[in-house]
């Protein structure tokens, strides 16, 4: 198998196993609700290299917090523009308008962006090198696979020592499962496919 981060297949690699959950939401008159059923188990792998490289990301963070608030700072601006153009009356006042929402929008994006990033940081930097490794590893997975089943959202549960000492109520609590779902979750882990 290859690394799913970067398709090379001659590094070692940590290997996921994972339950696909698939999940539709629907909304309608009484508001939104959800169908939710259980997909197949899944093997992924991510090389040591893709992983040491996340965790290296997040430890020193500056590339990775300019990579994610560029888009909020150029909102800003944009909306600092915006709000400036003074000059420009009727055809822009309705654009105008929307200047300070756009400056909003782009801080409260930087703050939130940042906040996450550093957040991660310190949680990798609590641990020990292995675990961070293999913590990067893992949502580097969750990040490069597929999230989409038609209009159905894909989330996962990772098959490890730790989810098959949960019991189906934490299934469902941690990954947001229906109760149906998270037991038969839970007997398909258990029993293996
Ligand atoms: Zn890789």
């Amino acid at each position: 198998m290859s690394c799913l981060e970067c398709k090379n297949s001659s590094l070692p690699s940590y290997s996921f196993r994972v339950l696909e959950v698939h999940t539709l939401h629907i909304r309608d008159f009484n508001g939104e609700r959800i169908i939710q059923a259980l997909g197949d188990f899944r093997n992924y792998e991510i090389c040591t290299a893709c992983a040491s490289e996340e965790v290296q990301a997040f430890l020193f963070p500056a590339k990775r917090l300019m990579a994610k608030c560029l888009p909020f700072v150029s909102l800003a601006v944009v909306g600092l523009v915006l709000t400036m153009a003074l000059t420009l009356r009727d055809v822009m006042a309705a654009l105008r308008a929307l200047g300070p929402l756009a400056v909003l929008v782009g801080v409260s994006g930087v703050v939130s962006e940042s906040r996450k990033v550093l957040r991660e940081r310190d949680v990798l930097r609590e641990m020990g090198r292995d675990d961070a490794l293999e913590r990067s590893a893992y949502n580097l997975m969750l990040k490069d696979a597929p999230r989409k089943y038609n209009d159905n959202d894909i989330t996962y549960i990772p098959v490890n020592a730790r989810t098959l000492g949960m019991t189906a109520v934490e299934l469902a609590g941690e990954y947001g499962l229906l109760p149906a779902v998270s037991r038969k979750a839970h007997t398909l882990m258990h029993e293996g496919e």
